[in-house]
């Protein structure tokens, strides 16, 4: 587990930057916290470090966004509007999960057992004015990358 704490949106994007510095193909990540937390701004930092020069907006009405880089095929994923875990099976869900895209996801608790577990686990809380964000590496290439990590 990693701990870190952010005053502003531009160091939480920071930090999704260096995240996404040591990231590896088909890597799956969880982004869990309150609405207002920061997953999207978590997530904009992530996929912008990866050379996507454009917006990044939550995907809450279409579920998922995808971004095309030089080297990785980006799924993001906002279930917040999820009513039925079933509704991710009529999208083609697995799909998504190809082994070689990144995905992200906010609020992957609205899609519970129909999702694979995620490589990384990251949780975003508020702290006062502030936020503090978790890394938990949950599969065994999660514990690598985050132990590359926490050499960068
Ligand atoms: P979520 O996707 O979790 O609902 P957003 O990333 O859309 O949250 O929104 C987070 C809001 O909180 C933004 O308006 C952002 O500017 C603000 N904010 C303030 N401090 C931080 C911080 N340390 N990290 C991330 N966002 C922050
Ligand atoms: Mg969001």
């Amino acid at each position: 587990m990693i701990n870190h704490f952010t005053e502003s949106a531009e160091q939480t994007e920071l930090i999704a930057s260096k995240l996404a510095s040591v990231i590896k193909k088909g890597m799956i990540i969880h982004l869990q916290g309150d609405l207002g937390a920061g997953k999207t701004t978590f997530a904009r930092g992530f996929i912008n470090a990866l050379g996507h020069s454009g917006a990044v907006k939550s995907p809450t009405y279409n579920i998922v966004q995808s971004y095309q880089t030089d080297q990785f095929m980006i799924y993001h994923f906002d279930l917040y509007r999820l009513s039925d875990p079933e509704e991710l099976e009529a999208m083609g869900i697995r799909d998504y999960f190809d082994g070689d895209s990144i995905c992200l996801l906010e609020w992957p608790e609205n899609g519970k057992s129909l999702l694979p577990p995620p490589d990384i686990l990251v949780n975003l809380d508020y702290e006062n004015e502030n936020r503090q964000i978790k890394f938990e590496p949950i599969s065994e290439l999660g514990h690598k990358t985050i132990d590359i990590y926490r050499e960068i």
